[in-house]
């Protein structure tokens, strides 16, 4: 069980009242693991770099000690949290904002392909924590809208994504506008030789969690099925009429793929929303917004759900497409078992794919079964 812990209690962090109010609305009883180590941490100002699965409150473990540590008679900006997706930076100001809500930190949320002119405007009233995405942070900050000369803490979540190549620069670039006495915390589920380069350069001291010794992928049934591609709808079409779906997110590849594969699964008579990253960021916010709301059963999308993104309702996860990469598939499938849900993972391989799957089952030490004719659905 992710949640619970040896016997520590929120009560025991020595948080304000009003917090530990946001906390317990927020419906959490206790710490998880991850949070009964980070917040303690945090508190005592370190450098953080932890990694833990997904779904395990990696957002809340950060959030936590930045709300505690918000003087909310000071109006400047005090944190900055960055995120590598719009979905998540929204998702996460809205847990920041739940937490706080008895505390009166005001907290605003921007990315890019937002209206800049909106944030001048929010910017002219107090701000004491940014949530961002890092282009439109440095964007604010080199543009002197936002002051971050007196701004002390810095979270990343998704770090790994958030110092991958894409981004890396851009990061260090952000950092030059705070404050040098600040404290860096990195949160990932996965931590490539990438980070390492950053720590060792930015973080001092940092405390080191690391939470990934219990299997990534515990509670999730994994299955393959070999399928040519042309037999691949047929395929999904048998899934869905012998699957118990809750919600399922199904991932192809490509946007073009993303596109197609929808308007094919509409056809068959099934409900489906998608998603991609070429689609205008209004439309992205409002599919994922009526999916989380259960607006439809199904989602296709490419991978810019993947990272992080918690829809507690989907318990069947189809990669239309298999990913390339052991960390895509990692982030793609840990989505159905987050806080100990059980879920179902179905893999259609293609001729193709097959070298891939064994990789990646390898890489993961996990076990990927080819899929029983017969699907005990009691099993997810
Ligand atoms: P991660 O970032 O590690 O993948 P999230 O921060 O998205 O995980 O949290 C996953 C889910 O767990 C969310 O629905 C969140 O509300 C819930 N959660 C977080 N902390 C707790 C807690 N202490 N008790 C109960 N539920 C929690
Ligand atoms: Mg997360």
């Amino acid at each position: 069980d992710v949640i619970s812990t040896n016997g520590v209690l929120f009560e025991d962090m020595k948080l304000k009242r009003e917090l530990l109010m946001g906390i317990y609305e927020a419906g959490f009883e206790k710490p998880s693991p991850i949070q009964s180590e980070a917040i303690p941490a945090a508190l005592k100002n370190l450098d953080i770099l932890a990694r833990a699965k997904n779904g395990t409150g990696k957002t809340a473990a950060f959030s936590i000690p930045i709300l505690q540590k918000i003087n909310t008679r000071q109006k400047h900006i005090q944190a900055v949290i960055l995120l590598p997706t719009r979905e998540l930076a929204l998702q996460t100001s809205q847990v920041v904002r739940t937490l706080g809500k008895h505390l009166n930190v005001q907290v605003m949320v921007t990315t890019g392909g937002t209206s800049l002119k909106d944030d001048i405007l929010r910017l002219h009233e107090t701000v004491h924590i940014i949530v961002a995405t890092p282009g439109r942070a440095v964007d604010l900050a080199s543009r002197k809208l936002a002051d971050l000369s007196k701004c002390s803490i810095l979270a990343m979540d998704e770090a790994d994504k958030l110092l991958s190549a894409d981004f890396a620069s851009v990061v260090k670039d952000l950092l030059q506008f705070m404050t040098d006495k600040r404290q860096i915390m990195l949160f990932s589920a996965t931590f490539p030789v990438a980070v390492k380069d950053f720590v060792s350069n930015y973080l001092s001291k940092p405390k080191i969690i690391n939470l990934m010794d219990e299997l990534t992928l515990k509670g999730i049934t994994q299955y393959y099925a070999f399928v040519e591609e042309k037999e691949k709808l047929r395929c999904l079409n048998t899934l869905f009429s012998k699957l118990q779906i809750n919600q399922s997110i199904i991932f192809c590849n490509s946007a073009t793929r993303v596109e197609l594969l929808a308007q094919k699964i509409t056809e068959l008579g099934y409900s489906c929303f998608y998603s991609h990253a070429k689609m205008p960021q209004a439309d992205r916010n409002s599919v994922f917004h009526e999916f989380r709301n259960g607006g439809t059963r199904n989602l296709v999308c490419s991978d810019l759900l993947t990272r992080g993104i918690d829809i507690q309702a989907v318990n069947v996860v189809i990669n239309f497409d298999f990913p390339k990469s052991a960390e895509t598939y990692l982030h793609r499938i840990g989505r159905s078992g987050r806080f100990g849900h059980l879920g179902l993972a179905i893999n259609l391989i293609s001729w193709q794919d097959r070298f891939n799957l064994y990789r990646i089952e390898q890489e993961l030490g996990t076990e990927i079964k080819p899929i029983p004719t017969d699907i005990d659905i009691n099993l997810y």
